[in-house]
């Protein structure tokens, strides 16, 4: 297959009876799913969507997730992922940002209603007919489809949605999985917004289902293997790493619940006997220190991914021995590149799996570049570029931002700093942004991260910059530590002494409760950093 529809679709063929998707308390084999994707694809043809329109999701991790985005890629329709955890202003933005015409939204979730918040944005909602909304500040949506059984003025229940389709949306969509071409976007993802605000990159058919394909050629998937998904599908670690991966490979997808919970995905993993564990850093801890961890078999796991943001040398190490995960790996991906570049093999020493991000995978070029974009040699730190197959169409209507990291060679200029050694293994350094320069000297984050790691009291720590007369950028360390355990500053600093560069050693320290982080579990360094510009002035 070319196109997610046409995988989709030989998926069924090749392995009908096999399970595909474990959600909800529902499992579907991959003729169900396909079957099911056609009927809701049909659906939102016969609400009057063309190919090409986008359409949003907004909402946490189910099957009606899986379903849309599947349904969305046979019915040509672009799906727009919006991060579960955004509010009114933010969804505004993304909404208007890409003229989603269609939405298909969660109900509610713990503290979150999401449709009292879609009702504050268009009270226009109560009055419209379905597919026939006119709504001031989201003047190109027209139709809101929502999960769940509450009834809803103006919105549409998922489950009524295949209904709607006849013969001749059936015969459309038999035409259009032969017309969509690879090259068309299907997705359009928003960037973490880790650095600022959050751009939406246009991947099409043939970015993400080659990556997805990769990704689970890498770790060795087939169908005899079960992942489970704890990280969010708007985001391409869910929605590639995971559900493209398990299409390409046979694989099922396994999705431990709404929102990340460490109890549901140890719960998950046991009771599905996955294969396969995905997660951010902060997941795998939360997991491995939950108090009822050792209830549970995981003799079923073999591998995973550990991805999407700086994974501590210790923490992988614990998971490979504590969790059964012999063959673990690691991923560095952005976005813009569908996501994944480097990834570790399940057979790396494993001394070079903690250490590293791995080799670059099949069928992508990669370079590493000084200021002023010449080529360093190996051992260097310098910009990453990757060039190949999985480089974004481009951000949505952003020509200019695009310019600015994707360059007429097709290089993407990705903003992290990192090494190759002379096996083509690659390190990441950090991010340029976050990269310290003081009294002139390049300090890397990271490797002030990694040697306070090696305190006793320190269970967290994230060190960037703050602006300084003196010195132009002063190194700050923010502390989360171990419950019970004691530690002041000057201890700190002590520990430090003649062990690292006086230069690195924290000038301002701080003790939290807690970083400031994306929903994907990523520690917005920005935000600190004004923070505590704040303190300081
Ligand atoms: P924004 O671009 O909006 O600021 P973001 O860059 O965090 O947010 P993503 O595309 O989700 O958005 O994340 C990609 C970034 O995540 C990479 O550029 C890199 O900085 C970081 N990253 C990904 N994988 C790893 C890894 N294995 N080790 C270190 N950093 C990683
Ligand atoms: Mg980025």
């Amino acid at each position: 297959g070319r196109t997610i529809g046409q995988m989709l679709t030989r998926a069924a063929e090749c392995w009908p009876d096999r399970i595909a998707l474990i959600a909800d308390g529902r499992e579907l084999t991959w003729s169900e799913l396909n079957a099911e994707s056609e009927r809701l694809a049909a659906g939102l043809l016969a609400l009057g969507l063309k190919p090409g329109d986008r359409i949003g999701i907004w909402s946490l991790n189910n099957a009606a997730w899986a379903l849309t985005q599947f349904a969305a890629a046979k019915a040509g329709l672009i799906l727009v992922t919006i991060n579960p955890a955004y509010r009114l202003t933010e969804l505004e933005f993304a909404l208007n940002a890409v003229g989603c015409a269609a939405l298909v939204m969660a109900s509610r979730h713990k503290g979150s209603d999401f449709v009292g918040l879609l009702n504050a944005l268009a009270p226009e909602l109560a009055d419209a007919a379905p597919g026939a909304l006119r709504a001031a500040r989201l003047p190109a949506l027209r139709l809101v489809i929502r999960i769940g059984d509450a009834e809803v003025p103006g919105m549409l229940p998922f489950a009524a949605l295949a209904e709607r389709a006849g013969a001749a949306e059936r015969s459309a969509l038999a035409d259009l999985a032969d017309a969509i071409q690879c090259d068309d976007p299907v997705n359009i993802q928003f960037t973490s917004g880790t650095t600022g605000t959050p751009k939406g990159v246009t991947l099409s058919h043939h970015n993400i289902l080659n990556n997805g394909h990769f990704v689970g050629r890498t770790m060795r998937l087939g169908p005899e293997d079960r992942i489970c998904i704890p990280v969010p599908l708007y985001h391409c670690f869910g929605l590639v790493l995971g559900n493209l991966a398990a299409l390409t490979s046979g694989a099922a997808m396994v999705y431990p619940g709404e929102g990340f919970d460490p109890l549901a995905t140890l719960r998950a993993v046991a009771g599905a006997r996955c294969t396969a564990l995905y997660g951010v850093p902060t997941m795998f801890l939360a997991e491995l220190e939950h108090p009822d961890f050792d209830r549970f078999d995981l003799s079923c796991l073999r591998t995973g991914i550990m991805a999407g943001a700086p994974c501590p040398i210790a923490l992988m190490r614990r998971a490979i021995d504590r969790m059964n995960l012999s063959e673990l790996t690691i991923c560095y991906g952005m976005t813009e590149t569908s996501p994944v570049s480097f990834q570790s093999a399940v057979d790396d020493p494993v001394e070079r799996r903690v250490s590293t991000v791995g080799r670059v995978h099949p069928h992508l070029e990669v370079k590493i570049v000084d200021a002023a974009g010449h080529i360093l040699p190996r051992g260097g730190v310098g910009e990453l570029c990757t060039r190949g197959y999985s480089v974004m169409r481009g951000y949505w209507g952003e020509t200019e931002r695009t310019a600015e990291v994707l360059d007429e060679a097709g290089w993407i200029h990705t903003g992290d700093l990192a090494t190759l050694d002379p096996e083509g293994f690659c390190s990441i350094v950090g991010r340029i942004k976050d990269m310290v320069i003081r009294g002139g000297e390049n300090i890397y984050p990271r490797e002030v991260e990694d040697f306070l790691y090696r305190h006793p009291a320190i269970h967290e720590v994230q060190v960037f910059g703050v602006p300084d007369p003196r010195y132009g950028e002063e190194v700050c360390a923010w502390i989360r530590l171990r419950p019970g355990a004691e530690a002041t500053a000057e201890d700190i600093r002590a520990f430090c002494t003649g062990q690292i560069a006086h230069q690195k050693i924290p000038r301002h320290i701080a003790f939290v409760d807690a970083f400031p982080m994306t929903v994907t579990g990523k520690v917005q360094k920005f935000l600190m950093r004004e923070a505590m510009v704040r303190m300081l002035t």
